[in-house]
């Protein structure tokens, strides 16, 4: 049975499962200098269109967390969003790994941050006593399905230069904001601003593993340093970065990322067919926010359907990922019709 809690919780896709085995052939070097990796390395360069610096890790939460302590000292301070997965879902990492920066959390309409927002929690404080801003961190897409327009990160670079902050891009779904923005990766991260950037690759299909791109080549002085020590130098590296050269091989990584915004536009659609109710948030990624009725939740609950109603203040939260089936989103949108219309 398909599940919309997560984006995380489907399988290997076809491409990535290929070069995982093809890669899985005889000896080769160790902790990264194989040939897997570097070819990895230099098509995602040639996808960015830039000289970029490329380094795989485990997951998001060690990208994240080891991009943000690269870009500051102990005594400085990130602004982020106060839905974002760094604040929210990271168990204080970024502050550990960073020995202690701290996080600024800002409101912000549909799970984005704005030049005003930044602007009013840097100028705040500026004295001794309180960490100094030194980075803003965006989600891409948002953690509520939305995303940012490159006139927006413009700005927001902007505003984030003048204020002598660098630019973060936490990418757990930045092939599903690409898809949705119908624009290259290089318009959408490092040409509007952004200095580093969290590639994730889970929520992508791939079986493990995120890329942290440094677009600014001076900012990844002793990242090596930083990922063995934190435990994220992975010795058999080509099968944290095999997977990628298959999902990049034929553009598998944009089919599968416009498949799962199809899905989520699908359901979106269904569910205010069948409910009359509007999503929360416009459906730009592949996440579909709505708050339905407990009832129906529980009924939803009652014949197996999974999925997270924690986030963004109380409603359901449905994701949908690179194998989502058409019929599977038709079962649930069926399904909340019939318990919606239930008067019990
Ligand atoms: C999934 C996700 C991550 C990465 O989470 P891990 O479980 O650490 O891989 C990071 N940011 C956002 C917004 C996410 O949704």
């Amino acid at each position: 049975m398909q599940h919309f809690a997560s984006d995380n919780y489907a399988g290997i896709c076809p491409e990535a499962l290929r070069a995982l085995l093809a890669a899985n052939d005889g000896h080769v070097r160790s902790y990264g200098d194989d040939e897997w990796t570097l070819r990895v390395a230099d098509r995602l360069r040639e996808l960015f269109e830039t000289d970029c610096d490329v380094y795989f890790v485990f997951n998001g939460t060690a990208a994240n967390s080891l991009a943000l302590a690269a870009l500051c000292q102990p005594y400085h301070s990130v602004v982020c969003h106060q839905l974002a997965h760094v604040d929210t879902d990271e168990c204080g990492a970024p502050q550990f790994f960073s020995n202690g920066a701290k996080l600024l959390p800002v409101a912000g309409e549909q799970g984005k941050l704005t030049p005003a927002s930044i602007v009013e929690v840097v100028t705040r404080r500026t004295d001794i006593h309180y960490p100094k801003a030194k980075v803003v961190t965006l989600t891409q897409a948002s953690e509520v399905g939305t995303v940012y327009r490159p006139d927006e990160l413009r700005a927001i670079a902007e505003t984030a230069r003048d204020h002598g902050l660098r630019v973060h891009m936490d990418g757990a779904r930045f092939a599903n904001a690409v898809a949705g923005l119908g624009l290259s990766p290089a318009e959408v991260s490092w040409r509007a601003g952004v200095d580093v950037l969290c590639f994730g690759g889970t929520k992508m299909g791939l079986p493990v593993g995120e890329a942290v791109i440094f677009f600014d080549r001076g900012l990844s002085d002793d990242f090596a340093y930083r990922c063995k020590q934190a435990g994220q130098l992975a010795s058999k590296m080509r099968f944290l970065s095999a997977p990628w050269l298959g999902i990049l091989e034929d553009g598998a990584w944009l089919r599968h990322a416009a498949h799962a915004n199809t899905m989520a536009r699908r359901l979106a659609a269904g569910l205010a067919e069948s409910t009359g109710l509007p999503t929360l948030f416009p459906v730009q990624a592949n996440g579909v926010f709505v708050r339905l009725p407990s009832r129906v939740e529980a009924g939803l609950r009652a014949r197996g359907w999974l999925f997270y109603n924690f986030i963004a203040a109380g409603g359901a939260r449905f994701m949908c990922g690179w194998d989502t089936t058409p019929e599977t989103v038709d079962r649930l949108v069926a399904d909340v019709r019939e318990l919606a219309a239930d008067p019990a």
